[in-house]
């Protein structure tokens, strides 16, 4: 058998990524992994070695490499809990995935890790590999990691300090794959831990949600401060439940009042990406484990998904 044979061989497997080299009896092979989840990874270096040794290669060994996908982070915020956060991330990551983004989820909110079950994920331990975790699949085409698939319901609160901070990197730095954007839920609020968090990793931009009245907005505030202190760029802010359809009268009323984000994103100069209304589908819906953005009739996530991708694009 020739090095030409093997390579054939191989290549038929291989769509372009390996390169064959027989030596006296040896036979080398370097395999570029770049951009290839874990499994895939292992599942092309055993068909590789198959191909190989049927075309007679013998004594065959693999080098697989794999350059670093550049990766971004875009960090849901927000001023403090129960403004629509994590409800906004996962229809985010959603919509940015329906749109053919390659993008994962990940849960860093200590105080109430949601998205297990806002992405039908609950239950699901997360293994690990060479010391990195691997993320889980979801139904909804991404993978997601959230720190409460590592510690039981309402413990991941005792961990606030450097035990946090060990936890929410295994989450970051996991294996991605050919992950692109990762959609970061950070925790509520402008403390120590959203700081770090955000030093540490340096998101590419942050999205800022807010609800429309004004003691939420003055916590929207302070979360732009706090990434302008760490030098993130704000992509734009959100206003969730804005607006109220009653249902069953129709009748739409403003619980929150009406545009005082808007309002307050152009003050600040930051750009305003769009309004989620109060409905009662969204709570429903979220509970179980069905993005709203999953569904082919989505008006709400999609426009503020595909402004978000815009943003990165000009990046
Ligand atoms: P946060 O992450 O800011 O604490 P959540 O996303 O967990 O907030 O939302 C808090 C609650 O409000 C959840 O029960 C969620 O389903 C509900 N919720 C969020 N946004 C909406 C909305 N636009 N309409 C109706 N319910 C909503």
């Amino acid at each position: 058998m020739s090095e030409q044979e093997v390579q054939t061989a191989v290549d038929a497997v291989a769509n372009g990524r390996a390169r064959v080299r027989v030596d006296g009896g040896r036979t080398g092979i370097v395999l570029d992994a770049t951009g290839l989840p874990a499994d895939e990874r292992d599942g092309l270096e055993q068909a590789v070695r198959r191909a190989a040794a049927a075309a007679g290669a013998a004594d065959i060994r693999v080098a697989v490499t794999a350059e670093r996908v550049r990766r971004r982070l875009i960090a849901v915020a927000s001023g403090k809990g129960g403004v629509g956060k994590s409800t906004l991330a996962a229809n985010l990551a959603v919509a940015l995935a329906r749109a053919g983004g390659r993008v994962g989820l990940v849960d860093a909110d200590i105080y109430g890790p949601s998205q297990p079950r806002l992405m039908a994920a609950e239950g699901v331990r997360p293994e690990a590999r060479d010391k990195q975790l691997l993320p889980v699949p979801t139904p909804f085409g991404l993978p997601m990691l959230s720190i409460g698939q590592l510690v039981e319901p309402g413990r991941a609160l005792a961990w606030r300090g450097p035990m946090a901070a060990g936890a929410l990197g295994q989450l970051v730095e996991a294996d991605w794959g050919a992950t692109e954007t990762l959609v970061l839920d950070l925790p509520p609020g402008t403390g120590d831990v959203q700081l770090t968090m955000v030093q540490k990793y340096k998101p590419a931009g942050a999205v800022i949600v807010s609800t429309p009245q004004d003691l939420a907005l003055i916590d929207a505030r302070r979360a732009i401060d706090l990434f302008a202190t760490a030098g993130v760029p704000i992509v734009g802010v959100v206003e969730n439940m804005a607006g109220y359809a009653c249902p069953h009268c129709g009748e739409v009323s403003d619980p929150f009042g009406h545009g005082g984000a808007e309002a307050e994103a152009t003050r600040l100069g930051v750009p305003f990406l769009g309004r989620v209304p109060l409905d009662i589908a969204i709570r429903t819906a979220s509970d179980a484990g069905k993005p709203p953005a999953a569904l082919d009739d989505d008006r709400v996530f999609a426009p503020i998904a595909a402004q978000v991708a815009d943003w990165l694009a000009t990046r």
